[in-house]
């Protein structure tokens, strides 16, 4: 006798994030009819990464000709534009300065107009002079200009996706244990003790998604070492007209401190990067010891720690010396004194680390029976979640029609 199986759902989606809410989307925009679920442990949508970022629609100069973040992020700025404007968000594209203050820095700034180009940004090259036309205030050697950078509020963006997609979204429920079987598909026990039964699965935990694919029966190869981005406030905001960068360090592309005004008008500053002592550690008080010790177990936290302490020393002193912060930010902003900088709160990346130590760069999505996990999606994860949700939806939907 064949067994029915009452599922509950076509498919389930793990985290009301941005990547998590727009895949839902692209699910039920390329599917009608398909019956989708997301499980939010929060109380609402972008409670993590996606509603605590600096808020920038990137345009996609950084990323390696070819890689899914170069692909993602000019398309994904566009479509962010174009989805703010349809949905009545708060958006505006104000452009962007990346700007040398070093004489090193000259040549990486140069490829950084080559690789632009490749991806087809528009870029403009100025001199120290030209720099002034733009941001009168900031100093340096010479700088590029790029003028499809925005800004954007990505909170009411994931609340957008998750009114328009029709899925049903339990918030408040967090996915506690996973029981997947390749025939029958995958039932998800949430904190409250209800199973929710789906014929695909798909991972888009952010902070948390090594452990959901372990429980899936997966092992990632992968773990998620979090790392804290601490920003400050500019109480003189005049100081800054739009968004100002250093150059990109090739090893730390995310980091460098920047100055973002963000669609409030407010200026941010920041951030560092310093290892946080929980996935959610916004805080240093902020410690999770069985969090803390599986980012220790991993042998890629601890090659990180040996190839990277020099630079990781350098994040850590801005962190816990705000006049070190404050002489950082000074190299692109002069005028600037320590006064000027109003601790304000502070965001984890979730950021994948390989065995041997590799910071995972581009997106990385797999595949196992009836599942898809979404293992890294780093900045610009939120520019680019339009595309990123309908190449996960377009994953989900082959499991779909292959459990069938
Ligand atoms: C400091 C900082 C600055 C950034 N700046 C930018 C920027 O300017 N521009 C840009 O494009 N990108 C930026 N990013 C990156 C961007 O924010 C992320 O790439 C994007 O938000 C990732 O979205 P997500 O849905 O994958 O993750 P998240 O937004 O973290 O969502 C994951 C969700 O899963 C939920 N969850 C986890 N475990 C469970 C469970 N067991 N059960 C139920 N729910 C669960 C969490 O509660 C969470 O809501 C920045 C990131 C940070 C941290």
């Amino acid at each position: 006798m064949v067994r029915e199986i009452a599922y509950d759902c076509d498919v389930l989606v793990i985290g009301g994030g941005i990547v998590g809410l727009s895949t839902a989307y692209a699910i039920t925009r390329a599917a009608p009819g398909t019956r989708v679920t997301v499980l939010e442990k929060e109380a609402g949508p972008a409670r993590h990464q996606t509603g605590r970022n600096s808020g920038v629609i990137h345009s996609g100069i950084y990323y390696r000709p070819g890689s899914l973040k170069a692909r993602f992020a000019a398309r994904g700025a566009a479509e962010m534009v174009k989805f703010c404007a349809e949905y009545d968000i708060a958006h505006a594209v104000t452009g962007k300065l990346i700007v040398a203050t070093e004489r090193d820095e000259l040549p990486r700034l140069h490829a950084l107009v080559q690789r632009g180009r490749e991806n087809g940004i528009p870029v403009r090259e100025l001199g120290a002079p030209q720099i002034e036309e733009y941001e009168p205030e900031v100093r340096g050697l010479a700088a590029i200009h790029v003028s499809t950078t925005g800004v954007c509020d990505y909170a009411a963006v994931a609340r957008h996706l998750a009114n328009a997609s029709g899925a049903l979204i339990r918030y408040g429920t967090k996915a506690a244990y996973i029981d997947r079987r390749p025939d029958l598909g995958v039932a998800v026990r949430t904190d409250d003790g209800t199973v929710v039964r789906a014929r695909v699965l798909v991972n888009c935990a952010g902070l948390h998604c090594d452990g959901i694919a372990r429980l899936a029966g997966d092992e990632p190869n992968m773990r998620i070492v979090p790392f804290r981005g601490e920003y400050y406030t500019l109480a003189r905001p005049d100081l800054v007209r739009g968004l100002v960068y250093p150059v990109p360090d090739p090893a730390f592309p995310f980091l460098g401190v920047h100055l973002t005004r963000g669609i409030d008008g407010s200026v941010h500053v920041g951030p560092n990067a310093v290892p946080a002592l929980a996935r959610e550690g916004y805080d240093w008080r902020t410690v999770r010891p069985r969090e803390l010790g599986s980012t220790l177990a991993w042998p890629g936290s601890w090659q990180i720690a040996r190839r990277h302490w020099r630079y990781g020393t350098g994040e850590l002193h801005r962190s816990l010396s705000k006049a070190a912060f404050t002489r950082a930010v000074r190299r692109l902003l002069p005028a600037i004194t320590s006064d000027d900088l109003i601790p304000t709160p502070a965001g984890v990346r979730a950021q994948a680390v390989l065995r041997d130590g590799t910071l995972v760069d581009d997106f990385l999505i797999q595949e196992g029976p009836r599942t898809v996990h979404v293992l890294n999606a780093p900045s610009p994860a939120a520019t680019a979640s339009l595309p990123i949700g309908r190449e996960v939806a377009q994953r989900a939907l082959k499991a779909l029609a292959a459990a069938a």
